[in-house]
């Protein structure tokens, strides 16, 4: 008998929905054509490209001609930092970003700070939210890019994008945000919310691996960062990936039509999750109880490591994340959780279960029977623990 795999991890990858992978499947072979080409079988393949366009700018209510086709959320935020930091130096050498981003913006961040430029990162609360008054103080004549991140992808906190959009706006510098956990996820509106530019990536919403896309608002400056042939209006090069494109723009369409019924769902699921987890004695939410995405849960649970909880987990089929960048190379805390205040001693105990569209009550009912008695059984063992709670 298969062993039952309960995956609750989908904030670091989804499955491909069946619809997604139908519709890419005849772009492999079938339907090959170089998007570039003049005959038939290639001017297909730009239709589909273009129809894919179509569909990420009705999602997040931008015009098609204002997304470009990427390799992913990686790629899309690299883009944003080295592109517009260089096509911005005569404005000055200022980027304002925040302490709680994903290693895709933080690291690219800290390369340019070795490139010369200036970077403020924002504190947060202990919720992990930013405010858009420190946004504000923040801002000065040379600042070029403020970067805020639309949802955390460790603890699921949403910040408020909107108000943060319309005081950088205000103030006539560009806006980015990583959307990466929040795209399929919560609504999103680029106009409403004054983003000039946003990263987005397939397989965190039920689309492939390795595509992705950047919204950049028309008349926002910015230089390439894969240079080479004149796809993508000229502004990335790279043969397209039309399978990966054909399934992001079937993903994002379905998933984004499925939020208003699909996070009732998965709140429910997860305020039942955050409410069993929290009668554990010495546990606590990390993020915020409600500006957060629907399908993350975080909690640390104190005297004891998340590395430990995730292994006996896995015994179970379990499938989930210490929600943290501490692996088994580094011992390093969460960055997220050290600027949100957790103690050192404290973050290590902590474990993300993001739910998903495949996630069920008998899901839920499973990890609420095994995670108790995994947390009951390494306190048992561990010398932190105090008498009183063994
Ligand atoms: C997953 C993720 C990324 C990276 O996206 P890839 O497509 O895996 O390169 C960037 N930012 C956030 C917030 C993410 O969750």
């Amino acid at each position: 008998m298969d062993k039952k795999i309960v995956y609750m991890d989908h904030a670091a990858t989804t499955y491909a929905a069946p619809e997604v992978v139908e519709a890419m499947l005849p772009y492999f072979s079938e339907k090959f054509g170089n998007p570039s080409s003049v005959y038939s079988i290639g001017q297909e393949n730009k239709a589909a490209i273009d129809e894919a366009r179509a569909k990420v700018a009705a999602a997040i209510n931008a015009d098609p001609n204002e997304i470009y086709f990427t390799a992913g959320g990686s790629e899309s935020d690299n883009w944003v930092f080295k592109g517009a930091a260089f096509a911005n130096t005569r404005k000055g050498k200022h980027i304002i970003t925040t302490a709680v981003e994903h290693h895709a913006v933080l690291h690219a961040a800290e390369w340019l700070q070795s490139q010369g430029f200036e970077v403020t990162y924002l504190p947060v609360d202990k919720y992990g939210m930013v405010s858009p008054a420190d946004v504000e103080k923040a801002i000065r004549p040379d600042t070029i890019l403020v970067s805020v991140m639309y949802a955390n992808n460790e603890v699921g906190t949403i910040q408020p994008i909107a108000e943060i959009g319309a005081v950088v706006r205000a103030h006539g510098i560009s806006f980015h945000t990583d959307a990466v956990q929040a795209v399929g996820h919560v609504p999103i509106d680029v106009k409403a919310a004054c983003i000039d530019m946003l990263s987005l990536s397939g397989h965190k919403f039920y689309g492939p691996k390795g595509v992705g896309a950047l919204y950049i608002r028309q008349g926002v400056r910015i230089q390439n960062l894969i240079h080479g042939g004149a796809q993508e209006s000229k502004h990335r090069a790279g043969t397209e990936n039309v399978p990966g494109i054909v399934g992001l723009g079937v993903a994002i369409e379905r998933t984004v039509r499925a939020i208003p019924q699909e996070s009732v769902r998965l709140i429910a699921m997860r305020d039942s999750l955050i409410a069993e987890l929290l009668r554990i004695p010495a546990s606590h939410l990390n993020g915020h109880p409600v500006k957060r995405l629907p399908n993350n849960v975080n909690i640390t649970f104190e005297y004891i490591e998340g590395e430990g909880i995730l292994l006996l987990l896995n015994t179970f089929g379990i499938c989930a994340s210490t929600g943290s960048a501490c692996n088994s190379v580094s011992l390093e805390p969460s960055h997220v959780l050290t600027a949100m205040g957790v103690s050192h001693e404290i973050s290590h105990g902590s474990v993300r279960l993001t739910i998903g569209e495949r996630t069920t009550d008998a899901d839920v009912a499973y990890v609420l029977e095994k995670l108790p008695a995994i947390v009951r059984r390494l306190r048992s063992m561990s010398p932190l623990t105090p008498q009183e709670l063994k």
